[in-house]
């Protein structure tokens, strides 16, 4: 069979397109080329239903290992008692949880979209802004989240749900005093680490497991595996609502979730994916992992002193993890133009709505940038000033082509000299 040219030309041009610029998208990564072999193999071709010796297919004894091999070392990564490594993404990760622990029309607390939070957090966009009733807490004057009005929003709305954890957020997370007050309201409490699971499973961040009845994550973020999402627990419990099984056996909580996923939400599971999980989790076992994450904060802390020293506004003025969220309304340029600027010199990052924004989610006042996937490439501290002066040069001058070009063919240039596939 011929290959398709249409699209492997296309993915030829992808692949130039990523080696030769800066990609700052937080939420990105590159991967290694064994996370991708797995991806790209037979196991595609399996269906699976079921979880691992419990199926409703035959020929699963091979993708039932794969499976098994993935959920153990990703319970090893994080300390979870259980794990399931099945939902195809973050949003369908908590979309299972939702549906599985919450009933239509239950109340759900999580982080303002506009202050950094999620859309699968109670946006009315999204289903879980229009199934459930959905109420947030922001972040205060200094950007930080303030844990004693989370406290007095929870107690007048007594939620059923608590989530923790971001999409635009630097700090780190306080969960045992988020433990506290879904204790004290009698509500469960998600951690969501989609953002910053790998410089926690490299113990460079605060654990939720210890703290928080459910997490959930992506796979392709820091932790660097193929596109993806799980669900952890650090211990199983009886469900909260008494639940039983035909036999009168009350239901665990791993049960649960894992019927929250299929059939609740999802068909077969990704067993190519699942393998490329199951990779990507052996690589985050590692040491190199472990050094990698240590750079990934490094560059950030770097980034963020180059910005201020600039007089960029880093909200809540730096960062504890791999991103940051700038202001721009002090550099008279919204999000949505210093995105497409940025864009013509091959410098990718996302526009961002900041805390009190006054433009639309279309415009924003802010840009979000992170560090994970040049950290991959190689960079260091030293490159982490060099990208902040490109960046200035071009947010201050976003007319001028001239210079804009030839700062692009010097990102060109520079950028080959990095590896793509480690
Ligand atoms: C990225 C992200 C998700 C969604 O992940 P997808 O894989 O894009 O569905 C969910 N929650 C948070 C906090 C995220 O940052």
């Amino acid at each position: 069979m011929k290959k398709d040219q249409e699209i492997f030309n296309l993915i030829d041009a992808e692949q130039k397109r990523q080696e030769e610029g800066i990609e700052l998208i937080a939420s990105e990564n590159f991967v290694s080329k064994q996370v991708m072999d797995a991806m790209g193999s037979c196991l595609t071709n399996k269906y699976a239903e079921g979880l691992p010796f419990k199926r409703y297919y035959g020929g699963c004894e091979i993708v039932d290992q794969v499976e098994d091999i993935a959920r153990e070392r990703l319970k090893e990564l994080f300390g979870a008692a259980w794990a399931n490594v099945q939902p195809h993404s973050g949003a369908q990760a908590n979309a299972a949880v939702m549906l599985a622990v919450l009933k239509a029309g239950d109340k759900i607390l999580g982080l303002d979209l506009s202050n950094g939070g999620h859309l699968t957090h109670g946006s009315p966009v999204n289903f879980s802004g229009k199934i459930y009733e959905a109420c947030f807490y922001t972040v205060n004057n200094d950007g930080l989240i303030d844990m004693d009005s989370v406290e007095e929003i929870a107690l007048k709305e007594k939620p059923q749900l608590i989530i923790c954890g971001a999409s635009a957020y630097s700090r780190d997370w306080d969960y045992a005093r988020f433990r506290k007050i879904a204790d004290k309201v009698g509500a469960l409490l998600l951690a969501d680490i989609s953002h910053p699971s790998g410089l926690i499973a490299s113990g460079l961040l605060n654990n939720p497991l210890p703290h928080c009845h459910i997490v959930t994550s992506t796979t392709h973020k820091t932790l660097r595996g193929p596109r993806g999402g799980v669900i952890m627990m650090g211990e199983d419990f009886d469900n909260p609502w008494g639940l039983k099984t035909p036999k009168g056996v009350i239901r665990k909580m791993s049960a649960i979730l894992d019927s929250g996923v299929f059939p609740g939400t999802q068909g077969g599971p990704l067993e190519h994916v699942i393998a490329s999980k199951a990779v990507a989790f052996g690589e985050a076992l590692s040491d190199d992992y472990k050094t990698y994450c240590e750079q990934v904060i490094k560059n950030a802390q770097a980034m963020a002193n180059a910005f201020n020293e600039k007089g960029y506004d880093i909200i809540s003025g730096g960062t504890d993890n791999h991103l940051m969220l700038i202001d721009l309304r002090n550099k008279n340029i919204s999000g949505k133009k210093a995105e497409n600027t940025l864009g013509l010199a091959d410098i990718t990052v996302n526009k961002n709505m900041v805390p009190k924004d006054d433009k639309s989610p279309f415009v924003t006042s802010g840009i979000r940038v992170g560090v994970a996937a040049v950290t991959s490439r190689g960079l260091k501290e030293s490159d982490m000033q060099k990208i902040v002066d490109w960046i200035d040069q071009v947010i201050t001058n976003p007319e001028n082509e001239t210079l804009i070009h030839s700062i692009k063919r010097d990102i060109n240039a520079f950028m080959k000299g990095f590896k793509l596939y480690a």
